[in-house]
């Protein structure tokens, strides 16, 4: 995966979460503020408009830029919370023009521990940890067991949509949905969802 290829996923990303921007604001609406896809469609699309000019940066620079973009210009808890995952995800592969699986999986770690830091939060408390611990956790299993790339990806997003499934069967303790308590039982996590559109434009990229 060269830079090329990072920008041409950052560009599906865009594209997707845009597609899903409703969807995502319907599942806020029921148990936060009714803006998750509007606030991720906004990050990036600012995301979208600088990377003509990150095409010949290294791979650490795009998705600090990126991390940056969205900590700067999306106002709810995924701005600051996504563009952590980003920077982190960044610092770690600073420098690098090609990413191996190895690297990719090394920059979701640091993207996870980021979230986990900022947010204050763990896997169990119905946000994206839900989908992104189960992801990484999955890809690293399916790593080990030799899999190929696409192979592992697949994974990830199988694991990411389960964990999807479950943010439905439990009570959130951090951010807004924490604030209707027993009532966010039975709905799913707008950040979990969103997360899980990201891990499987991945996919679908890398596949092709
Ligand atoms: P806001 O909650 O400020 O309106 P968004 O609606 O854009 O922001 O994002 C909500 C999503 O952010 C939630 O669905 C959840 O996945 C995620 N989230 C909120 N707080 C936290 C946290 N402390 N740790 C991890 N994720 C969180
Ligand atoms: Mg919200």
């Amino acid at each position: 995966m060269n830079s090329q290829k990072v920008v041409e996923i950052l560009h599906a990303v865009s594209k997707k979460i845009e597609e899903e921007k409703d969807f995502l604001t319907e599942l806020d609406n029921v148990i936060g503020d009714g803006d998750h896809g509007i606030n991720m469609a906004r990050g990036f699309q600012k995301v979208e408009e600088k990377l003509d000019t990150l095409q010949t940066t290294d791979i650490g620079n795009i998705l600090k830029t990126t991390g940056m973009t969205l900590v700067s210009t999306v106002g709810g808890a995924s701005g600051p919370l996504y563009g952590t995952a980003f920077m982190k995800a960044g610092m770690v592969v600073a420098g690098k023009e090609e990413l191996t699986l190895d690297d990719f999986l090394a920059c979701m770690d640091a993207a996870a521990e980021g979230v986990k830091m900022r947010g204050k939060s763990t896997q169990g408390e119905k946000t994206m940890l839900d989908s992104m611990i189960p992801a990484l956790e999955a890809m690293k299993k399916a790593k080990e067991e030799g899999q190929d790339t696409p192979a592992v990806l697949q994974k990830g997003t199988e694991a990411a949509k389960e964990g999807v499934e479950y943010t439905k069967t439990i009570i959130a303790t951090k951010g807004r949905a924490s604030y209707v308590g027993e009532r966010s039982i039975g709905h799913q996590d707008p950040g979990a969802t969103s997360f899980t559109d990201i891990l499987e434009t991945i996919c679908n990229c890398v596949s092709a």
